[in-house]
């Protein structure tokens, strides 16, 4: 049960928010800016700790987010009616935890007022991230500090080839 004192994400459908309130949901972890590999066998999804080139690795932020889609063709824009099919996307992020009617938690930056606590709480790829402009096969990279993701059916039959570079960004729904 909520009340009209409640924040806007606990009563506001991700569908009905203005795009103020769409974007301060993203707690700028950066996760979904890292490169993730599909086992073409399971369709099990790993992620890797290299992050798209456009990532600023010490602000976990988009160097160029008015321009993601172009500069970065699979950038994924995240959007309410797909984020549900994104199982990828982790568990942490602000947008599946309130599709999934949960709260956000006390380091997102809404709750604590500080945009430094998603990296303080170690939530954010800060420091554990290398830009794919450094390295060379990603299979050599991943990731044992994130989870890692079975691949959806549904999505799988959306995006049926090995996927070798994914970021998965908020933006217009
Ligand atoms: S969209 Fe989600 S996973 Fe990506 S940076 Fe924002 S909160 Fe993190
Ligand atoms: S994956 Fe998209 S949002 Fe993330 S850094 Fe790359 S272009 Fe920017």
């Amino acid at each position: 049960m909520t009340s009209p004192a409640d924040p806007f994400w606990r009563t506001t459908p991700l569908s009905e928010m203005t795009d103020r309130q769409w974007e301060s949901l993203c707690d700028g972890c950066g996760q979904c800016c890292l490169h993730k590999l599909e086992d073409s066998d399971t369709g099990a999804i790993a992620v890797t700790e290299v992050s798209c080139a456009y990532l600023d690795l010490e602000t976990c932020r988009c160097k160029d987010y008015a321009n993601r889609s172009s500069n970065v063709p699979d950038c994924v824009t995240l959007t309410a009616r797909n984020i549900s099919a994104l199982h990828w996307m982790p568990q942490t992020c602000a947008y599946r935890l309130v599709a999934e009617g949960k709260d956000l938690n006390w380091w997102h930056p809404l709750i604590s007022g500080d945009p430094d606590t998603v990296h303080q709480a170690g939530i954010s790829v800060r420091g554990k991230a290398i830009s794919e402009t450094e390295v060379g096969d990603l299979e050599d990279y991943v990731s044992g500090w994130l989870e890692t993701h079975r691949a959806n059916l549904d999505w799988r039959e959306k995006e049926p080839r090995r996927r070798s570079a994914a970021g998965f960004r908020n933006g217009k729904r």
